[in-house]
């Protein structure tokens, strides 16, 4: 039976004429599940009993459940327990414009950053839509409260799951349905390039990030082994297709990680690989996990001063649970 998160509104409004109803009353059904989080199709009180039935009968609402939560200063990260099993987490933080949640896109990740918690779990299977748009609701429901900026930057590889995250994009970013602007909304991903040059052709004006972490493909091969099917000449040529034909501008995340890609030598290559380019950098400073080497840079403001220096828009990202197995995947990997 389908998920009637997995639904986008048009796609209602179709079943709604393939059952001989009228099409509005898919504005009733999105009403009730995104502006009253009311998920029991009984209580859909505008729709007559025998209607009721009918959507029950081709729909289960049933949804991802909260298994545990951590907290810490500004943030609270929750493990997901699944249907079949599986964890997944997203990470609610509160800044000073309001909330932003990190959702999930995949059960573990096949990209394999070397660095990367969730990576170290190879993927399981990709994330149903509904999975990820309940990820939004349960929390906003937990916590009394709207979330104001999603980020796809959870366990998992948004662009592995290409078609789920469109749709799920399409269904938070609809004014029927969750409603956050498209400016509210950032992927991120590790650079599958047909997947960006698609991505471009969408014009959805959501924000795309790019995970570089490395100035050159020495550094990135080591870290990143998707830099040896993309390379960043192949990476940096599609972003430039992307710029152009979409007009947004990308954020480059560079994670800071000790001794590997934090030199003021990769600064400045970075900033040749940037220049002109209508990116800016967000320098992650590395959250360590117990389960790899790294170490986090002791250069974050060094390296940062140098790109702007060189004319780069530089910006440092916040710190978010490091108290509370912050990085990446460590909530779930604790559990599996
Ligand atoms: N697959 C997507 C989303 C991954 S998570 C991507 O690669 O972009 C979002 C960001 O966190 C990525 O830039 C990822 O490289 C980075 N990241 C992963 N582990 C981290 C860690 N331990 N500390 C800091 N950033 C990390």
């Amino acid at each position: 039976m389908r998920n009637l998160f997995d639904v986008k509104f048009n796609d209602l409004e179709d079943y709604f004429t393939s059952i001989g109803e009228k099409k509005f009353k898919a504005s009733q059904v999105f009403e009730w599940l995104y502006k009253h989080h009311e998920y029991n199709i009984d209580n859909f009180s505008n729709l007559k009993k025998e209607i009721r039935e009918k959507l029950k009968n081709d729909f289960s609402t049933s949804m991802i459940k909260i298994k545990k939560y951590e907290e810490g200063k500004d943030v609270r990260k929750y493990l997901f327990l699944l249907e079949d099993g599986n964890y997944i987490e997203a990470v609610l933080m509160h800044h000073d414009y309001g909330y932003s949640l990190c959702v999930s896109s995949q059960v573990g990740c096949n990209m394999g950053c070397r660095f990367c918690e969730s990576g170290r779990l190879k993927k399981v299977r990709n994330l149903d839509v509904h999975e990820m748009v309940e990820q939004i609701l349960i929390i906003e429901d937990d916590m009394h409260l709207r979330i104001d900026r999603v980020v796809i930057m959870g366990i998992g590889e948004p662009f592995d799951n290409y078609d789920n995250i469109v749709d799920f994009i399409k269904i938070i970013n609809d004014a029927k349905g969750i409603g956050l602007g498209s400016r509210h909304i950032t992927v991120s991903t590790c650079g599958l390039v047909p997947k960006i040059l698609e991505f471009a052709d969408l014009s959805l004006q959501v924000n795309l990030a790019l995970s570089l972490h490395a100035p050159n493909d020495e550094i990135r091969n080591q870290i990143m082994p998707i830099n040896k099917v993309y390379n960043i000449s192949k990476v940096m040529e599609a972003l430039r297709v992307y710029l152009s034909k979409t007009n947004r501008r990308v954020t480059i995340e560079y994670v800071m990680i000790k001794g590997i890609n934090d030199s003021i030598e990769c600064a400045r290559e970075l900033s040749n690989l940037l220049k002109g380019m209508n990116v800016y950098v967000n320098l992650i400073p590395y959250n360590e996990t117990n389960n790899l080497q790294f170490k986090k840079s002791d250069r974050i403001n060094e390296f940062k001063d140098t790109l702007l220096k060189l004319g780069i828009n530089t910006t440092v990202r916040r710190e978010f649970g490091g108290s509370i197995s912050g990085a990446c995947g460590q909530l779930r990997s604790k559990e599996v």
